[in-house]
C-alpha cells in the first residue's frame, strides 16, 4: 500500500479490513450494500436484475410508497424546496417542522416534540446534553450503538447493566450516590434480538432511585401497542417515561430522529442540544412524509393486525423447523446460527433463492451468537413469509443449523 506509513496501527487496521473483506467477496459471502433497483409492491425488491422477498427492511408498516405519504412529500417540494439552507434556529425552520413536532406530539402522548437529522444524532445529543460529569448514566448491554456514543460524548459515569436485568439494574442503582442525577435508557425493542424491555419494573426503579427515564423507540413506533403508539401503549403505561426518543426512517418512511416528552425539557434541548444547533433542518419533504405517515398509522390501524399476524406466522414457523428464534416477541426475528461463517453460509443460500436476507456478526453480536436478523412486515403476503421460512429451512438444513 501506499499509505503515509505502511507499518502504523491505522495502516494494521485497514488492512486487516481489505483481507477480511477480499475473504468473503472471493467466496461469495459478501451480501451487504447491494444497491436496490426498484422497491415492488408486497415487500420485493428488484436487485441484481432479480425479483426477491425482502426481509431485511424496517418498514414494518409496509408504508413505503403510501400514496398519501408520497403526495405530501412532493407538496413539500412545490411549497418550499428541497433543502432547508440553514439550522433551526436561525433561517431553518418551516412551518411544516412545527406540524411534524406537534404531530409526534400527539401520537406519543406527550406535551412537545423536537426533530433532528437522524436517530443517531438525536442520541448522541440528548444523552449528552441531559448529563455530564459527576452524573450517572445506566445503559442496558444491548442498547443500540447511537445510545452508546452518547453516554461516552457525555462525560458522565458510564454503567451498563446487564440486558433486561432489573435486578442487576436495582443494584447498580443502589451502589450510586443518592443526590447526583441519574438516567436510565434502553431500547424498548432490541434491534438484535427483537425482545421488549421491562418498562414497567423500569419505572418502578427509576421512581425508587430519582432517576430520569429515556427510552428508544425506534423499533416499538408502529410495532407495540394497540394503535401502534409505542411501548406506553403496549404497557398500558402512558406518561411513565420522561424522554421517548424515536426515529423518522424505520415504521415512519422518512429521514431524522426525534424527542418527545414535558414542554420545559423541549423547550431546553431547542436551546441547549448541540445537533439542534448546528445542523441543518430536515428538508421539507422528508418532514412532510413523516408527518403524514404518523397520521396514516393512526387512521390504517388493520396494517398492525397484519403485522403481528405476520409475525407470528414467520416466528412460528421457523420454531416448528428447529430454528432458535432467541427471545423475540416483535417483528425482528433473530435466526440463531453461531459461528460468524455459519451465518454468512446460510445468507448466501438465502440470497441465491431470491430471499433477500443479512446476516448480523461479531462484534455486534457476541462471538458465537451470529445470526440471521431477519423482519418482518405487514405488507408481505402471507404465501411469501412461507416460500422464505421454506428457503431458511432448506438453507439451514444443508448446514446443519436444523436437522
Ligand atoms: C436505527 C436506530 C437508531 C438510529 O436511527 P437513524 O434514524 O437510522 O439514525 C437509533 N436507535 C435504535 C435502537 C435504532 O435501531
Amino acid at each position: 500500500m501506499d499509505f503515509h506509513n505502511t507499518n502504523d496501527a491505522v495502516t494494521r487496521r485497514i488492512q486487516a479490513f481489505t483481507d477480511r473483506l477480499a475473504y468473503l467477496k472471493s467466496n461469495d459471502l459478501y451480501f451487504y450494500n447491494q444497491p436496490v433497483q426498484e422497491i415492488l409492491p408486497g415487500m420485493k425488491v428488484r436487485v441484481n436484475g432479480r425479483e426477491m422477498g425482502m426481509y431485511a427492511s424496517y418498514s414494518y408498516l409496509g408504508l413505503v410508497h403510501h400514496p398519501r405519504i408520497d403526495a405530501a412529500a412532493k407538496a413539500a417540494v412545490d411549497k418550499f424546496g428541497t433543502g432547508t439552507n440553514g439550522v433551526r434556529t436561525l433561517a431553518g425552520t418551516l412551518t411544516i417542522h412545527t406540524e411534524l413536532e406537534e404531530t409526534i406530539a400527539n401520537f406519543k402522548h406527550a406535551e412537545a416534540a423536537i426533530t433532528y437529522s437522524s436517530g443517531y444524532a438525536t442520541n448522541l445529543t440528548v444523552v449528552s446534553t441531559l448529563m455530564g460529569r459527576g452524573d450517572y448514566v445506566f445503559s442496558d448491554k444491548l442498547n443500540h450503538a447511537s445510545i452508546v456514543d452518547g453516554c461516552l460524548m457525555s462525560g458522565a459515569e458510564f454503567r451498563r447493566f446487564r440486558h433486561n436485568d432489573m435486578a442487576h439494574l436495582e443494584t447498580l442503582l443502589k451502589n450510586t450516590p443518592a443526590d447526583v442525577a441519574k438516567l436510565v435508557i434502553a431500547d424498548s425493542v432490541f434491534s438484535m434480538d427483537g425482545d421488549i424491555i421491562d418498562l414497567p419494573k423500569m419505572v418502578e426503579l427509576t421512581k425508587k432511585y430519582n432517576a430520569w427515564l429515556m427510552i428508544d423507540e425506534a423499533h416499538s413506533v408502529g410495532v407495540l401497542g394497540k394503535t401502534g403508539t409505542g411501548i406506553e401503549e403496549y404497557f398500558n403505561m402512558y406518561g411513565a417515561i420522561d424522554i421517548k426518543m424515536g426515529t423518522l426512517s424505520k415504521t415512519i418512511p422518512s429521514v431524522g430522529g426525534y424527542v418527545a416528552a414535558k414542554q420545559e425539557i423541549i423547550n431546553y434541548f431547542r436551546h441547549a442540544s448541540r445537533a439542534y444547533i448546528f445542523s441543518a433542518a430536515l428538508p421539507p419533504a422528508q418532514a412532510a412524509a413523516a408527518n403524514e405517515a404518523f397520521k396514516v398509522i393512526l387512521d390504517e390501524p388493520w396494517r398492525i393486525e397484519r403485522l403481528n399476524e405476520n409475525t407470528k406466522q414467520f416466528i412460528n414457523g421457523l420454531k416448528s423447523l428447529g430454528f432458535d428464534t432467541m427471545l423475540t416477541e416483535t417483528a425482528i426475528v433473530p435466526v440463531l446460527c453461531g459461528e460468524d461463517d455459519q451465518a454468512f453460509a446460510i445468507t448466501r443460500e438465502c440470497q441465491h433463492n431470491d430471499v433477500f436476507v443479512l446476516p448480523v456478526v461479531s462484534p455486534a453480536v457476541p462471538e458465537g451468537l451470529a445470526r440471521l436478523r431477519a423482519t418482518v412486515t405487514a405488507a408481505h403476503e402471507p404465501s411469501e413469509i412461507e416460500r422464505a421460512i421454506d428457503v431458511i429451512g432448506e438453507a439451514g438444513k444443508k448446514l446443519g443449523i436444523i436437522k
